[in-house]
């Protein structure tokens, strides 16, 4: 007999539906248990789910299988944040229970219980209180005793400091009945907030308005680097705190560094709770539970902290909003600063988007009336703009990139007692290892695209699969020995300036020599604030407060001139204006050099003219001319095969069951990828575009059940990304 209500589970599988079970035998489902997560046999795979709904059985038919275990007394999700989840399910058109288990920390997407994320404190009980002069004076027991007599209560990891063996006393004296452990909510930091800078004018109307914001509102802070953007969220958080509030606050992988959660903790004075990807498993999953309980009040994360529960919301900030590192590029695809301004809406709460380099989507609302548009013109406090200065290449006499003005340029920086950055968006010794007798260059196997030499020409390195091998010590291909490296990478750029500087300090900073999260700031420290210079990629054009540098040269931004994918534009635009934001900052007046081939390219003229907001102008026309976000929205469905034959035919099954539900969708494809073989898979891509988001999808509701089905899915590895960032 079929049961009448029955656990509609959300498991963590590539099947967009829900499965039925019975309860845990012995128990009856109720609606009170949806957001509970429960443990399901699938198969004969032991898996942990999350009851998404109880009701009828889909098909009563059918003979279930009963549930092992619901997981928590109380559901786990529920609200704002179910329902958000729920959103996001719809809008990447994937499986909720996968959408849940992106957003869950690790220990509790398996079904670990949620974590205590108590202090515990001690205090004596009535009979302490009036025997504690019985125990022998001088001894640990009176002691102790007379202590917590003293401070009422004593946090437990404290007690160590106050007597040695404390900790052990105290047990000692929870069995006598005279003490007992009793869970606190973790204190305030002790410490009281530090002031900082009076706000400007232009700060003080931004936080005005975000004041003034009550209930959901989109506003974007739009101000150049350095003129204060992290003031105003400090002012906007402090307010959010006295009313009672919690502050969520988001920054790209690389802004979040100790520097900053020492200012916010500092300007705050209160804990301020940091998720990222170096946290150990078991620290995610106290601070997501600390989230949930209310008692993290202000959490600075990187991507994934958009899904901390935030029961007693007042204001999200989403900082470098334009920052690709939002956008996760595989399973969930989802981006973090769009679901954090469905969560504000959701939670009815104020969400900033700050940023010196707005992404095209931003300014679109922005100057569209959707988002509020507050704007800090000028640098706070007394540093001015940077100069900036083009130098043409064509015909000009260079050493490993570098044009004798640049050089000049440095070292008359360095003389001046400055610290010099100099930018190269291309890690590794060189892009290519060439044999200047055949022609012969150095492919990845898996790949089709050429291998980076690294340390100093001796290995080579895949930037695309990470496939590492020695490099040859001759031509495969000719057995000649002319093995040349071609071009020119940061390892290469550090070694000619470190021989031409012999001098000051040359600091290499990209991804190669960064691996730890204190890397950064360690180099940094070792420069001090002598004279110096710093090589790298765009690690290097936020994040840290870097006050001596002076002068930035700008080598190699011409690859990015050229290319095809619609926004590298836009990347290289704001490449450009945030490593330029980085010279000058306290006081010196700093400059950028900037050498290229093609000096009148109208990127660069329109941005060393008029600036990133008309350069944006330029691009928004452009982009609306071609049809392209924000004017169209698009979803790339992708595939990638052993044969490329199997991913085709799926992409030409997958529009023919897209068209079938939707005549007038406009298809590009399937065509190869711009990078057509990576890993030794191809890939094959289908563009859909549509000026009508609603339309986009509608036909992927009505498509997407009928392409899962294809014969044709089981023989290849496809996606779906919605809103994709780039269309590699
Ligand atoms: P952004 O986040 O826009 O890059 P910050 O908030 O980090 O800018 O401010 C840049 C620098 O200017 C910091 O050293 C900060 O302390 C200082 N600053 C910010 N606002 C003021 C102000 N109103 N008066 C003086 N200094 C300020
Ligand atoms: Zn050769
Ligand atoms: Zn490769």
């Amino acid at each position: 007999m079929p049961p009448d209500h029955t656990l509609q589970v959300a498991l963590p599988v590539p099947l967009p539906r829900l499965f039925d079970y019975l309860p845990p035998i012995g128990q009856a489902a109720s609606p009170g248990d949806v957001g509970k997560r429960v443990s399901v046999m699938f198969g004969n795979r032991a898996l942990t789910g999350f009851v998404a709904g109880v009701g009828p059985p889909a098909d009563p038919g059918l003979d279930l299988r009963p549930a092992d275990a619901l997981l928590d007394a109380a559901p786990l999700l529920h609200g704002e944040l179910l329902e958000s989840l729920h959103w996001l399910a719809r809008y990447t058109h994937a499986p909720l229970g996968e959408v849940v288990a992106t957003a869950l920390p690790v220990l509790l997407r398996q079904g670990e219980p949620l974590p205590d994320t108590h202090a515990w404190h001690w205090r004596l009980t009535e009979a302490g209180l009036s025997g504690r002069e019985r125990l022998r004076a001088g001894s640990r027991p009176r002691r102790l005793a007379d202590l917590l007599a003293q401070h009422g209560t004593l946090d437990e990891d404290v007690l160590d400091l106050h007597l040695d063996t404390g900790r052990a006393t105290a047990r000692d004296l929870g069995k006598r009945g005279l003490a007992e452990r009793f869970a606190a909510p973790p204190a305030a930091v002790a410490a009281s907030p530090r002031s900082g800078p009076a706000l400007n004018d232009e700060q003080q109307a931004a936080a005005d308005a975000i004041f003034g914001t009550s209930g959901f509102g989109a506003l974007l802070l739009d101000g150049v680097t350095g003129s204060g953007k992290t003031e105003v969220y400090l002012h906007a958080i402090a307010d959010c705190l006295r009313r009672g509030r919690q502050a969520l606050v988001l920054v790209p992988e690389i802004g979040l560094t100790p520097q900053t959660l020492s200012r916010f903790r500092e300007r705050l004075g209160v804990p301020v709770h940091a998720l990222h990807s170096g946290l150990n498993d078991g620290e995610r999953a106290r601070t997501w539970a600390a989230c949930l309980r209310g008692e993290a009040r202000v959490i600075v994360g990187t991507r994934s902290a958009v899904f901390t529960p935030l029961p007693e919301a007042g204001l999200i900030v989403v900082d470098e909003e334009h920052d690709g590192s939002y956008k996760q590029q595989d399973g969930i695809r989802y981006h973090a600063r769009d679901f954090a301004l469905v969560r504000g809406k959701a939670l009815d709460v104020p969400v900033v988007l700050g940023s010196a380099t707005p992404s095209l989507e931003t300014l679109h609302n922005a100057r569209s009336g959707r988002y509020a548009h507050l704007r800090l013109s000028r640098r706070a406090g007394e540093a001015q703009p940077p100069a900036v200065r083009v130098l043409d290449m064509r015909k000009r006499a260079q050493q490993a990139g570098l044009l004798s003005d640049t050089l000049q340029a440095i070292r008359q920086a360095l003389d001046a007692g400055g610290q010099v950055l100099v930018f190269k968006n291309r890690r590794g010794y060189a892009p290519v290892l060439l044999c200047h007798d055949c022609g012969w260059s150095a492919q990845c196997k898996r790949c089709d695209s050429p291998m980076t030499v690294h340390a100093g020409g001796k290995r080579l390195q895949c930037h695309h699969c990470g496939a590492r091998q020695a490099a040859p010590p001759a031509c495969p291909d000719c057995g000649g020995l002319a093995l040349q490296p071609q071009g020119i990478g940061t390892e290469r750029l550090e070694e000619l300036l470190a021989e031409q500087f012999a001098d000051v300090a040359v600091l290499r900073v990209d991804r190669g020599t960064t691996q730890k999260r204190d890397g950064l700031a360690q180099q940094l420290a070792k420069l001090g604030d002598t004279p110096g210079i710093l090589v790298g990629t765009q690690i290097l054009a936020k994040g840290h407060d870097l006050p001596h540098l002076t002068r930035v040269a700008v080598v190699g931004v011409d690859e990015g001139l050229f290319s095809t994918d619609f926004r590298a534009g836009e990347k290289l635009a704001q490449q450009l204006i945030q490593v330029a934001g980085r010279a000058g900052r306290a006081g010196k007046r700093g400059d950028v050099w900037l050498q290229t081939h093609h000096p009148d390219h109208p990127l660069l003229n329109t941005l060393i003219s008029g600036g990133y907001h008309a350069f944006a102008e330029a691009e928004l026309e452009q982009r609306q001319m071609a049809g392209f976000p924000p004017f169209a929205h698009l979803a790339l469905l992708r595939a990638e095969a052993q044969h490329v034959d199997a991913a085709q035919q799926f992409l030409q099954a997958a529009k023919r069951a897209l068209r079938a539900h939707d005549a007038s969708l406009e298809m590009h494809g399937p065509l190869p990828a711009p990078m057509p073989r990576r890993a030794g898979l191809h890939r094959v891509q289908l563009l859909l575009s549509s000026a009508e988001r609603r339309a986009l999808h509608r036909a992927l509701d009505l498509a997407l059940p009928d392409i899962h089905a294809l014969p044709e899915a089981r023989r290849t590895r496809w996606s779906l990304d919605v809103d994709p960032m780039d269309l590699y």
